[in-house]
Protein backbone atom coordinates (compact mmCIF):
# COMPACT_ATOMS: atom_id res chain seq x y z
CA UNK A 1 0.00 0.00 0.00
CA UNK A 2 1.48 3.34 -0.68
CA UNK A 3 1.36 6.39 1.74
CA UNK A 4 -1.69 8.12 2.64
CA UNK A 5 -3.94 5.22 0.48
CA UNK A 6 -6.88 4.11 2.16
CA UNK A 7 -7.80 1.57 -0.74
CA UNK A 8 -6.97 -1.27 1.66
CA UNK A 9 -9.30 0.12 4.48
CA UNK A 10 -12.09 -2.26 5.68
CA UNK A 11 -15.10 -1.15 6.49
CA UNK A 12 -16.18 -3.82 8.75
CA UNK A 13 -13.43 -1.85 11.39
CA UNK A 14 -14.45 1.27 13.28
CA UNK A 15 -10.49 1.54 12.94
CA UNK A 16 -7.35 -0.06 12.13
CA UNK A 17 -5.42 0.90 15.34
CA UNK A 18 -7.17 2.08 18.63
CA UNK A 19 -4.94 3.95 20.82
CA UNK A 20 -5.79 4.49 24.18
CA UNK A 21 -3.79 7.58 25.56
CA UNK A 22 -2.67 11.00 23.92
CA UNK A 23 0.09 11.13 25.97
CA UNK A 24 3.79 11.72 23.57
CA UNK A 25 3.85 7.94 23.24
CA UNK A 26 -0.26 7.15 22.03
CA UNK A 27 0.51 10.38 19.69
CA UNK A 28 3.65 9.80 18.30
CA UNK A 29 2.06 6.29 16.95
CA UNK A 30 -1.06 7.59 15.84
CA UNK A 31 1.34 10.04 13.55
CA UNK A 32 3.68 7.39 12.59
CA UNK A 33 0.67 5.05 11.56
CA UNK A 34 -1.09 8.16 9.80
CA UNK A 35 1.76 8.70 7.79
CA UNK A 36 1.43 5.56 6.50
CA UNK A 37 -2.04 6.27 5.76
CA UNK A 38 -3.68 3.67 8.39
CA UNK A 39 -6.79 4.33 10.20
CA UNK A 40 -6.18 5.44 13.51
CA UNK A 41 -8.00 6.45 16.34
CA UNK A 42 -6.81 7.68 19.43
CA UNK A 43 -9.01 7.94 22.74
CA UNK A 44 -7.95 10.27 25.58
CA UNK A 45 -9.81 9.96 28.58
CA UNK A 46 -9.63 13.95 29.59
CA UNK A 47 -12.02 16.05 27.51
CA UNK A 48 -8.67 18.75 27.38
CA UNK A 49 -5.46 18.53 27.95
CA UNK A 50 -3.89 20.42 30.77
CA UNK A 51 -0.13 20.41 31.28
CA UNK A 52 1.56 18.22 33.08
CA UNK A 53 5.44 18.45 32.71
CA UNK A 54 7.23 15.77 33.52
CA UNK A 55 10.17 14.89 31.29
CA UNK A 56 12.22 17.66 30.49
CA UNK A 57 14.75 16.42 28.76
CA UNK A 58 15.17 13.44 25.53
CA UNK A 59 18.23 12.14 24.02
CA UNK A 60 19.42 12.36 20.32
CA UNK A 61 17.76 9.22 19.00
CA UNK A 62 14.32 10.75 20.10
CA UNK A 63 15.89 14.11 18.15
CA UNK A 64 16.41 11.29 14.62
CA UNK A 65 12.68 10.24 15.43
CA UNK A 66 11.07 13.87 16.24
CA UNK A 67 12.59 14.70 13.12
CA UNK A 68 11.18 12.28 11.02
CA UNK A 69 7.58 13.69 12.03
CA UNK A 70 8.32 17.13 11.17
CA UNK A 71 9.95 18.20 15.10
CA UNK A 72 13.39 19.94 14.40
CA UNK A 73 14.81 19.79 17.67
CA UNK A 74 17.81 22.46 16.70
CA UNK A 75 14.64 24.99 15.60
CA UNK A 76 11.92 24.17 17.57
CA UNK A 77 9.92 26.91 20.17
CA UNK A 78 9.35 24.19 22.62
CA UNK A 79 13.08 22.56 22.55
CA UNK A 80 16.41 23.81 23.42
CA UNK A 81 19.66 22.85 24.19
CA UNK A 82 22.49 24.16 26.15
CA UNK A 83 26.49 24.08 26.15
CA UNK A 84 27.90 23.69 29.96
CA UNK A 85 28.49 20.20 30.66
CA UNK A 86 26.09 18.18 32.67
CA UNK A 87 27.98 18.14 36.43
CA UNK A 88 27.80 16.04 39.33
CA UNK A 89 28.84 17.70 42.56
CA UNK A 90 28.66 17.01 46.08
CA UNK A 91 27.75 19.45 49.57
CA UNK A 92 31.27 21.12 49.17
CA UNK A 93 30.59 22.06 45.69
CA UNK A 94 33.24 19.44 44.16
CA UNK A 95 32.84 18.28 40.66
CA UNK A 96 31.72 14.30 40.79
CA UNK A 97 31.18 13.57 37.02
CA UNK A 98 30.78 15.70 34.27
CA UNK A 99 28.93 14.66 31.08
CA UNK A 100 28.86 16.12 27.55
CA UNK A 101 25.31 16.68 26.56
CA UNK A 102 25.44 19.35 24.02
CA UNK A 103 27.91 17.88 21.30
CA UNK A 104 26.76 16.63 17.83
CA UNK A 105 26.66 12.87 18.14
CA UNK A 106 26.82 9.53 15.42
CA UNK A 107 22.68 10.32 15.06
CA UNK A 108 23.26 13.45 13.32
CA UNK A 109 22.01 15.65 16.26
CA UNK A 110 23.26 16.65 19.86
CA UNK A 111 23.09 14.21 22.97
CA UNK A 112 20.80 15.48 24.46
CA UNK A 113 18.21 18.29 24.68
CA UNK A 114 15.57 19.98 27.45
CA UNK A 115 12.17 20.88 26.09
CA UNK A 116 8.85 21.41 27.57
CA UNK A 117 6.67 18.54 27.60
CA UNK A 118 3.16 20.03 26.99
CA UNK A 119 4.40 21.77 24.52
CA UNK A 120 5.78 19.41 22.25
CA UNK A 121 2.73 16.60 23.24
CA UNK A 122 0.60 19.61 21.34
CA UNK A 123 3.21 19.44 18.53
CA UNK A 124 2.65 15.60 17.99
CA UNK A 125 -1.16 15.93 18.94
CA UNK A 126 -1.80 18.89 16.35
CA UNK A 127 0.35 16.59 13.60
CA UNK A 128 -2.26 13.93 13.84
CA UNK A 129 -5.04 15.67 14.33
CA UNK A 130 -3.74 17.39 10.59
CA UNK A 131 -3.92 13.82 8.90
CA UNK A 132 -6.83 12.69 7.13
CA UNK A 133 -7.45 9.09 8.98
CA UNK A 134 -6.41 10.46 12.47
CA UNK A 135 -9.05 10.73 15.03
CA UNK A 136 -8.22 12.06 18.38
CA UNK A 137 -11.30 11.36 20.29
CA UNK A 138 -10.89 13.38 24.04
CA UNK A 139 -13.37 12.69 27.19
CA UNK A 140 -13.46 8.81 26.17
CA UNK A 141 -12.94 7.12 29.24
CA UNK A 142 -11.91 2.89 28.07
CA UNK A 143 -13.76 1.00 30.38
CA UNK A 144 -13.25 -2.45 28.85
CA UNK A 145 -11.52 -4.41 25.95
CA UNK A 146 -12.89 -7.56 24.09
CA UNK A 147 -11.16 -9.40 21.39
CA UNK A 148 -11.82 -12.00 18.96
CA UNK A 149 -9.50 -13.70 16.02
CA UNK A 150 -9.92 -10.73 13.86
CA UNK A 151 -10.56 -7.40 16.14
CA UNK A 152 -10.07 -5.91 19.40
CA UNK A 153 -12.59 -3.52 20.42
CA UNK A 154 -12.90 -1.01 22.73
CA UNK A 155 -15.70 0.29 25.19
CA UNK A 156 -16.10 3.42 26.33
CA UNK A 157 -17.64 6.57 27.57
CA UNK A 158 -18.09 10.14 27.10
CA UNK A 159 -17.25 12.02 29.75
CA UNK A 160 -16.46 15.61 31.52
CA UNK A 161 -14.62 14.10 34.64
CA UNK A 162 -13.40 10.40 34.16
CA UNK A 163 -12.58 10.28 37.93
CA UNK A 164 -16.61 10.63 38.35
CA UNK A 165 -18.34 7.67 37.08
CA UNK A 166 -21.38 7.55 35.95
CA UNK A 167 -23.33 4.49 35.86
CA UNK A 168 -25.88 6.18 33.26
CA UNK A 169 -23.62 6.72 30.75
CA UNK A 170 -23.99 5.20 27.42
CA UNK A 171 -21.34 2.52 26.89
CA UNK A 172 -19.74 3.08 23.00
CA UNK A 173 -17.53 0.89 21.24
CA UNK A 174 -14.34 1.16 19.08
CA UNK A 175 -13.67 -1.65 16.85
CA UNK A 176 -10.32 -1.86 15.51
CA UNK A 177 -7.74 -4.28 13.94
CA UNK A 178 -5.40 -3.44 16.74
CA UNK A 179 -5.07 -1.84 20.12
CA UNK A 180 -2.18 -0.29 21.36
CA UNK A 181 -2.71 0.78 25.28
CA UNK A 182 -0.15 4.06 26.20
CA UNK A 183 -2.76 4.47 28.79
CA UNK A 184 0.09 5.55 31.18
CA UNK A 185 1.55 4.00 34.46
CA UNK A 186 -1.86 2.92 35.75
CA UNK A 187 -2.61 1.40 32.38
CA UNK A 188 -5.93 0.33 32.00
CA UNK A 189 -5.18 -1.98 28.82
CA UNK A 190 -2.41 -3.55 30.63
CA UNK A 191 -4.67 -4.63 33.76
CA UNK A 192 -7.37 -5.86 31.70
CA UNK A 193 -4.88 -8.04 29.80
CA UNK A 194 -3.30 -9.20 33.54
CA UNK A 195 0.12 -8.09 32.41
CA UNK A 196 2.07 -8.74 35.40
CA UNK A 197 4.71 -6.04 36.13
CA UNK A 198 8.72 -6.96 37.37
CA UNK A 199 9.41 -4.75 40.05
CA UNK A 200 12.99 -4.31 41.28
CA UNK A 201 11.64 -1.77 44.75
CA UNK A 202 13.17 1.06 43.78
CA UNK A 203 11.22 4.11 45.28
CA UNK A 204 12.16 6.88 46.03
CA UNK A 205 9.49 10.00 46.41
CA UNK A 206 10.66 13.46 44.77
CA UNK A 207 9.16 16.95 44.65
CA UNK A 208 9.24 18.22 41.36
CA UNK A 209 9.04 22.04 40.73
CA UNK A 210 8.31 23.65 37.53
CA UNK A 211 9.01 27.04 37.47
CA UNK A 212 9.12 30.27 35.06
CA UNK A 213 11.95 32.79 36.12
CA UNK A 214 10.37 36.00 35.62
CA UNK A 215 13.76 37.80 36.38
CA UNK A 216 17.78 36.77 36.53
CA UNK A 217 18.28 33.53 38.73
CA UNK A 218 21.90 31.87 39.70
CA UNK A 219 21.67 28.53 39.48
CA UNK A 220 25.41 27.36 38.88
CA UNK A 221 25.70 24.93 35.53
CA UNK A 222 22.77 25.38 33.25
CA UNK A 223 22.14 21.50 34.32
CA UNK A 224 23.44 19.54 37.05
CA UNK A 225 23.28 17.16 40.07
CA UNK A 226 23.64 18.61 43.63
CA UNK A 227 24.53 14.55 45.81
CA UNK A 228 24.23 15.87 49.03
CA UNK A 229 23.04 13.74 51.32
CA UNK A 230 21.47 16.50 53.18
CA UNK A 231 18.98 16.30 50.41
CA UNK A 232 19.91 15.09 47.02
CA UNK A 233 18.45 17.94 44.16
CA UNK A 234 18.02 18.46 40.56
CA UNK A 235 18.85 21.85 38.88
CA UNK A 236 17.61 21.49 35.17
CA UNK A 237 16.04 23.59 32.35
CA UNK A 238 12.53 22.82 31.94
CA UNK A 239 12.75 23.82 28.80
CA UNK A 240 12.37 27.37 26.80
CA UNK A 241 12.23 29.96 29.63
CA UNK A 242 11.65 27.25 32.31
CA UNK A 243 13.44 25.87 35.29
CA UNK A 244 12.91 22.69 37.02
CA UNK A 245 14.33 21.83 40.82
CA UNK A 246 13.41 18.17 41.69
CA UNK A 247 14.12 17.34 45.80
CA UNK A 248 13.92 14.13 47.40
CA UNK A 249 12.26 13.72 50.24
CA UNK A 250 14.59 12.67 53.23
CA UNK A 251 13.59 9.27 54.82
CA UNK A 252 10.87 9.54 57.35
CA UNK A 253 9.43 12.94 56.00
CA UNK A 254 6.16 13.34 55.27
CA UNK A 255 5.96 13.54 51.36
CA UNK A 256 2.12 15.30 51.85
CA UNK A 257 3.62 18.26 53.81
CA UNK A 258 6.69 18.03 51.54
CA UNK A 259 4.37 18.84 48.62
CA UNK A 260 2.34 22.46 50.35
CA UNK A 261 2.87 25.03 48.18
CA UNK A 262 4.90 26.90 51.44
CA UNK A 263 7.40 23.43 51.58
CA UNK A 264 8.68 24.05 47.90
CA UNK A 265 9.44 27.99 48.40
CA UNK A 266 11.15 27.44 51.42
CA UNK A 267 13.01 24.61 49.68
CA UNK A 268 13.49 27.23 47.25
CA UNK A 269 14.52 29.76 49.04
CA UNK A 270 18.47 29.18 49.34
CA UNK A 271 18.42 29.20 45.87
CA UNK A 272 17.79 32.66 45.68
CA UNK A 273 14.41 31.78 43.59
CA UNK A 274 11.46 33.03 45.46
CA UNK A 275 7.78 34.48 44.06
CA UNK A 276 9.31 37.75 43.58
CA UNK A 277 11.62 36.21 40.99
CA UNK A 278 9.58 33.16 39.98
CA UNK A 279 6.11 31.90 38.81
CA UNK A 280 5.44 28.13 40.46
CA UNK A 281 3.68 27.20 37.11
CA UNK A 282 3.66 23.36 39.13
CA UNK A 283 4.41 21.25 41.92
CA UNK A 284 3.66 17.86 42.80
CA UNK A 285 5.32 14.74 44.49
CA UNK A 286 6.29 11.97 42.24
CA UNK A 287 6.96 8.16 43.43
CA UNK A 288 10.42 7.02 41.08
CA UNK A 289 9.86 3.31 40.72
CA UNK A 290 12.07 0.37 38.25
CA UNK A 291 9.02 -1.86 37.15
CA UNK A 292 8.54 -3.77 33.82
CA UNK A 293 5.63 -5.70 32.35
CA UNK A 294 7.17 -8.96 31.46
CA UNK A 295 4.55 -9.71 28.47
CA UNK A 296 3.85 -6.46 26.34
CA UNK A 297 1.03 -8.33 24.13
CA UNK A 298 -1.87 -10.78 24.17
CA UNK A 299 -3.68 -11.39 20.78
CA UNK A 300 -4.45 -7.88 19.16
CA UNK A 301 -3.48 -5.87 22.57
CA UNK A 302 -0.17 -4.31 23.06
CA UNK A 303 0.74 -2.09 25.42
CA UNK A 304 3.64 0.71 25.13
CA UNK A 305 5.41 3.23 27.39
CA UNK A 306 4.79 4.35 30.72
CA UNK A 307 2.11 1.58 30.23
CA UNK A 308 5.31 -1.41 29.97
CA UNK A 309 7.78 0.12 31.71
CA UNK A 310 8.70 2.42 34.32
CA UNK A 311 12.19 3.89 35.33
CA UNK A 312 13.29 6.85 37.81
CA UNK A 313 14.15 10.06 35.78
CA UNK A 314 17.38 10.39 36.62
CA UNK A 315 18.81 9.11 33.16
CA UNK A 316 16.50 11.25 31.16
CA UNK A 317 15.14 7.63 29.20
CA UNK A 318 11.35 6.90 30.66
CA UNK A 319 9.67 8.92 27.67
CA UNK A 320 12.45 8.37 25.12
CA UNK A 321 12.12 4.79 25.91
CA UNK A 322 7.94 4.97 25.17
CA UNK A 323 8.72 7.12 21.93
CA UNK A 324 11.36 3.87 20.65
CA UNK A 325 8.56 1.64 21.61
CA UNK A 326 6.04 3.93 19.11
CA UNK A 327 8.33 4.09 16.47
CA UNK A 328 8.99 -0.21 16.79
CA UNK A 329 5.26 -0.70 16.52
CA UNK A 330 4.41 1.36 13.97
CA UNK A 331 6.81 0.11 11.43
CA UNK A 332 5.49 -3.55 12.15
CA UNK A 333 1.82 -3.02 12.15
CA UNK A 334 2.68 -0.66 8.67
CA UNK A 335 3.82 -3.97 7.24
CA UNK A 336 1.28 -6.06 9.01
CA UNK A 337 -1.82 -3.91 8.28
CA UNK A 338 -0.64 -3.50 4.75
CA UNK A 339 -1.02 -7.46 4.17
CA UNK A 340 2.49 -7.36 3.73
CA UNK A 341 3.57 -9.67 6.64
CA UNK A 342 2.20 -11.66 9.16
CA UNK A 343 1.03 -10.79 12.88
CA UNK A 344 4.21 -13.23 14.03
CA UNK A 345 6.16 -10.25 13.61
CA UNK A 346 4.72 -8.62 16.56
CA UNK A 347 6.74 -10.67 18.81
CA UNK A 348 9.61 -9.20 18.18
CA UNK A 349 8.60 -5.59 19.61
CA UNK A 350 8.17 -7.35 22.93
CA UNK A 351 11.46 -9.07 22.48
CA UNK A 352 13.71 -6.68 21.27
CA UNK A 353 12.07 -3.48 23.33
CA UNK A 354 11.95 -5.21 26.70
CA UNK A 355 15.32 -5.67 26.95
CA UNK A 356 16.61 -2.70 25.68
CA UNK A 357 14.48 -0.93 28.41
CA UNK A 358 16.07 -2.85 30.78
CA UNK A 359 19.08 -1.60 30.00
CA UNK A 360 18.13 1.72 30.74
CA UNK A 361 15.86 0.66 33.82
CA UNK A 362 18.93 -0.69 35.46
CA UNK A 363 21.22 2.25 34.25
CA UNK A 364 18.19 4.81 35.58
CA UNK A 365 18.65 3.03 38.91
CA UNK A 366 22.22 2.87 39.10
CA UNK A 367 22.14 6.75 38.77
CA UNK A 368 19.68 6.82 41.47
CA UNK A 369 21.50 4.47 43.64
CA UNK A 370 24.15 6.82 43.51
CA UNK A 371 22.13 10.32 43.65
CA UNK A 372 19.22 9.30 46.16
CA UNK A 373 22.02 8.63 49.10
CA UNK A 374 21.35 10.03 52.24
CA UNK A 375 23.74 8.57 54.46
CA UNK A 376 26.56 11.09 54.94
CA UNK A 377 29.45 8.29 55.26
CA UNK A 378 27.92 5.93 52.41
CA UNK A 379 28.06 9.73 50.53
CA UNK A 380 31.57 10.51 51.67
CA UNK A 381 32.72 7.33 50.86
CA UNK A 382 31.00 7.38 47.06
CA UNK A 383 32.75 11.19 46.59
CA UNK A 384 36.03 10.42 47.45
CA UNK A 385 35.73 7.34 44.10
CA UNK A 386 34.18 9.61 42.39
CA UNK A 387 36.65 12.47 42.83
CA UNK A 388 39.25 9.82 42.49
CA UNK A 389 37.84 9.11 39.24
CA UNK A 390 37.96 12.55 38.11
CA UNK A 391 41.39 12.50 38.73
CA UNK A 392 42.46 10.01 36.65
CA UNK A 393 39.85 11.26 33.78
CA UNK A 394 41.24 12.27 30.73
CA UNK A 395 39.19 15.26 29.75
CA UNK A 396 37.06 13.57 27.36
CA UNK A 397 33.43 14.26 28.44
CA UNK A 398 31.69 10.90 28.96
CA UNK A 399 29.13 10.50 26.37
CA UNK A 400 25.32 9.27 27.25
CA UNK A 401 25.23 5.45 26.77
CA UNK A 402 23.41 3.55 23.85
CA UNK A 403 21.39 -0.05 24.25
CA UNK A 404 21.18 -2.89 22.18
CA UNK A 405 18.15 -4.75 20.83
CA UNK A 406 17.04 -7.44 22.83
CA UNK A 407 16.79 -10.85 20.59
CA UNK A 408 14.27 -10.11 17.12
CA UNK A 409 14.38 -9.51 13.88
CA UNK A 410 18.44 -8.12 13.11
CA UNK A 411 21.34 -10.40 12.63
CA UNK A 412 23.34 -11.58 15.33
CA UNK A 413 26.36 -12.73 13.23
CA UNK A 414 26.95 -9.47 11.45
CA UNK A 415 28.51 -6.54 12.73
CA UNK A 416 26.50 -3.88 14.41
CA UNK A 417 23.58 -5.98 13.84
CA UNK A 418 20.88 -4.83 16.80
CA UNK A 419 22.46 -1.32 17.22
CA UNK A 420 21.72 1.96 16.93
CA UNK A 421 22.83 3.51 13.33
CA UNK A 422 24.94 6.65 12.79
CA UNK A 423 24.09 9.32 10.19
CA UNK A 424 25.90 11.44 8.29
CA UNK A 425 25.96 14.57 6.21
CA UNK A 426 25.43 13.77 2.79
CA UNK A 427 24.91 15.24 -0.64
CA UNK A 428 22.38 13.88 -2.61
CA UNK A 429 20.78 14.89 -5.72
CA UNK A 430 21.98 18.22 -4.99
CA UNK A 431 21.21 19.18 -1.47
CA UNK A 432 23.93 18.72 1.42
CA UNK A 433 22.40 17.88 5.03
CA UNK A 434 21.51 14.42 6.91
CA UNK A 435 21.03 11.84 5.27
CA UNK A 436 17.26 11.06 7.04
CA UNK A 437 16.29 14.79 5.31
CA UNK A 438 17.85 14.62 1.78
CA UNK A 439 18.08 10.54 1.18
CA UNK A 440 14.87 8.96 3.12
CA UNK A 441 13.81 7.74 6.17
CA UNK A 442 12.32 3.33 6.28
CA UNK A 443 14.09 0.70 5.49
CA UNK A 444 17.82 1.64 3.82
CA UNK A 445 20.35 -0.56 2.13
CA UNK A 446 23.89 1.28 1.76
CA UNK A 447 26.62 -0.10 -0.29
CA UNK A 448 29.80 1.66 0.02
CA UNK A 449 30.91 2.61 -3.25
CA UNK A 450 28.72 -0.17 -4.50
CA UNK A 451 25.35 -0.51 -5.79
CA UNK A 452 23.68 -3.04 -3.71
CA UNK A 453 21.19 -3.96 -6.54
CA UNK A 454 24.19 -5.49 -8.35
CA UNK A 455 24.80 -7.76 -6.28
CA UNK A 456 20.97 -8.83 -5.71
CA UNK A 457 19.00 -11.68 -7.48
CA UNK A 458 15.55 -10.32 -8.75
CA UNK A 459 13.63 -11.75 -5.37
CA UNK A 460 15.83 -9.96 -3.19
CA UNK A 461 15.39 -6.64 -5.03
CA UNK A 462 11.31 -7.32 -4.92
CA UNK A 463 11.62 -8.03 -1.14
CA UNK A 464 13.32 -4.57 -0.57
CA UNK A 465 11.16 -2.93 -2.88
CA UNK A 466 7.96 -4.68 -1.11
CA UNK A 467 9.00 -2.66 1.87
CA UNK A 468 10.04 0.38 0.16
CA UNK A 469 13.40 0.23 1.10
CA UNK A 470 15.86 3.33 -0.49
CA UNK A 471 18.54 1.59 -2.13
CA UNK A 472 21.71 3.62 -2.83
CA UNK A 473 25.22 3.56 -3.39
CA UNK A 474 27.64 5.93 -0.87
CA UNK A 475 31.20 7.10 -1.11
CA UNK A 476 33.18 10.30 -1.48
CA UNK A 477 33.84 10.05 -5.00
CA UNK A 478 30.73 11.25 -7.12
CA UNK A 479 32.33 8.78 -9.84
CA UNK A 480 31.08 5.82 -7.98
CA UNK A 481 28.67 6.88 -5.61
CA UNK A 482 25.13 8.49 -5.86
CA UNK A 483 24.86 9.81 -2.34
CA UNK A 484 28.54 11.42 -1.02
CA UNK A 485 29.14 11.20 2.17
CA UNK A 486 30.41 14.40 2.97
CA UNK A 487 32.15 13.92 6.85
CA UNK A 488 33.45 10.44 5.84
CA UNK A 489 30.78 8.90 8.07
CA UNK A 490 29.75 5.90 6.72
CA UNK A 491 33.21 5.14 4.70
CA UNK A 492 34.94 5.47 7.86
CA UNK A 493 32.51 3.61 10.49
CA UNK A 494 31.84 0.01 7.81
CA UNK A 495 35.00 0.12 6.64
CA UNK A 496 36.52 -0.49 10.43
CA UNK A 497 34.68 -3.25 10.54
CA UNK A 498 35.37 -4.27 7.22
CA UNK A 499 31.47 -4.05 5.62
CA UNK A 500 31.16 -3.35 2.47
CA UNK A 501 26.70 -2.95 2.54
CA UNK A 502 24.68 -1.92 5.56
CA UNK A 503 20.67 -2.74 6.33
CA UNK A 504 18.63 -0.55 8.07
CA UNK A 505 15.62 -0.71 9.45
CA UNK A 506 12.76 2.30 10.11
CA UNK A 507 13.97 2.66 13.52
CA UNK A 508 17.07 3.54 12.84
CA UNK A 509 18.46 0.21 14.56
CA UNK A 510 20.78 -1.98 12.02
CA UNK A 511 19.55 -5.06 10.67
CA UNK A 512 23.08 -6.53 9.96
CA UNK A 513 25.85 -5.56 7.34
CA UNK A 514 27.46 -7.58 4.74
CA UNK A 515 31.02 -7.83 3.54
CA UNK A 516 30.01 -8.76 0.25
CA UNK A 517 27.79 -9.19 -2.57
CA UNK A 518 27.21 -12.75 -1.57
CA UNK A 519 26.45 -11.97 1.94
CA UNK A 520 24.25 -9.39 1.55
CA UNK A 521 22.36 -11.45 -1.17
CA UNK A 522 22.15 -13.85 2.00
CA UNK A 523 20.83 -11.38 4.75
CA UNK A 524 18.37 -10.05 2.29
CA UNK A 525 16.98 -13.51 1.75
CA UNK A 526 16.88 -14.19 5.67
CA UNK A 527 15.70 -10.25 6.42
CA UNK A 528 12.50 -11.49 3.84
CA UNK A 529 11.71 -14.92 6.17
CA UNK A 530 12.21 -12.81 9.09
CA UNK A 531 10.04 -10.46 8.40
CA UNK A 532 7.14 -13.37 7.19
CA UNK A 533 6.49 -10.94 4.11
CA UNK A 534 3.99 -12.21 1.88
CA UNK A 535 5.34 -14.63 -0.76
CA UNK A 536 3.05 -12.87 -3.46
CA UNK A 537 5.02 -9.84 -2.67
CA UNK A 538 8.56 -11.14 -3.32
CA UNK A 539 7.93 -14.03 -6.06
CA UNK A 540 9.64 -11.87 -8.84
CA UNK A 541 6.85 -11.01 -11.58
C1 LIG B 1 9.29 13.68 37.51
C2 LIG B 1 9.49 12.96 36.22
C3 LIG B 1 10.51 13.36 35.39
C4 LIG B 1 10.69 12.69 34.18
N1 LIG B 1 11.71 13.10 33.36
C5 LIG B 1 11.91 12.47 32.20
C6 LIG B 1 12.88 12.94 31.29
O1 LIG B 1 13.54 13.95 31.52
N2 LIG B 1 13.05 12.27 30.12
C7 LIG B 1 12.29 11.19 29.79
O2 LIG B 1 12.49 10.60 28.70
N3 LIG B 1 11.32 10.74 30.61
C8 LIG B 1 11.09 11.36 31.79
N4 LIG B 1 10.08 10.97 32.60
C9 LIG B 1 9.16 9.89 32.16
C10 LIG B 1 8.08 10.43 31.20
O3 LIG B 1 7.47 11.57 31.71
C11 LIG B 1 7.05 9.36 30.90
O4 LIG B 1 7.73 8.17 30.55
C12 LIG B 1 6.12 9.74 29.75
O5 LIG B 1 5.50 10.97 30.00
C13 LIG B 1 5.07 8.63 29.56
O6 LIG B 1 4.34 8.86 28.39
P1 LIG B 1 3.14 7.89 27.99
O7 LIG B 1 2.58 8.47 26.73
O8 LIG B 1 3.58 6.48 28.01
O9 LIG B 1 2.08 8.01 29.17
P2 LIG B 1 1.28 9.28 29.72
O10 LIG B 1 1.96 10.54 29.38
O11 LIG B 1 1.02 9.00 31.15
O12 LIG B 1 -0.08 9.26 28.91
C14 LIG B 1 -1.08 8.31 29.15
C15 LIG B 1 -2.40 8.90 28.68
O13 LIG B 1 -3.40 7.88 28.74
C16 LIG B 1 -4.61 8.46 29.19
N5 LIG B 1 -5.44 7.37 29.74
C17 LIG B 1 -5.18 6.61 30.82
N6 LIG B 1 -6.17 5.72 31.03
C18 LIG B 1 -7.08 5.90 30.04
C19 LIG B 1 -8.32 5.28 29.73
N7 LIG B 1 -8.83 4.30 30.49
N8 LIG B 1 -9.01 5.72 28.65
C20 LIG B 1 -8.50 6.73 27.85
N9 LIG B 1 -7.33 7.36 28.13
C21 LIG B 1 -6.61 6.95 29.21
C22 LIG B 1 -4.13 9.45 30.24
O14 LIG B 1 -5.11 10.43 30.54
C23 LIG B 1 -2.89 10.03 29.58
O15 LIG B 1 -3.18 11.16 28.80
C24 LIG B 1 9.86 11.60 33.81
C25 LIG B 1 8.83 11.22 34.67
C26 LIG B 1 8.64 11.89 35.86
C27 LIG B 1 7.52 11.47 36.74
Amino acid sequence: MSPNSPSQHDSSFDTDVAIVGAGPVGSLLAVLLGKKGHRVTVVEKWPTFYERPRAVTFDHEIARILGYVGVDSENDAAIEHHEDLYSWRNGKGETLMEVDWNSMTESGWRTRYWFYQPELEKRLRDIAASMEHVEIRCGWNVIDLQQDDESATLHGVRTENPEIEDPNAEVEQLRARYVVGSDGANSFVRNKLNLDMNDLGFFFDWLILDLKPTAEIEYGPDHWQLCDPKRPTTIVPGGPGRRRWEFMALPGEDVKELATEESAWNLLEPWGVNPDNAIMERSAVYRFQARWAEQWRTGRALIAGDAAHLMPPFAGEGMCAGLRDAVALSWRLDLILSGKADDSLLISYETERREHVRHYIDFSMELGNVICITDEDKAAELDARMIAEMENWDGTPVNTDVAHLGPGIWHADSAHGGELAKQGIVEYQGQQGRFDDVVGRGWSVIGINADPHDALDSVASDTLAAIDATVVSVGQNADNAEVIDLEATYTRWLGESGAKYLITRPDFYIYATAANDEELQTRINELNDSLRLSPQLTVSK
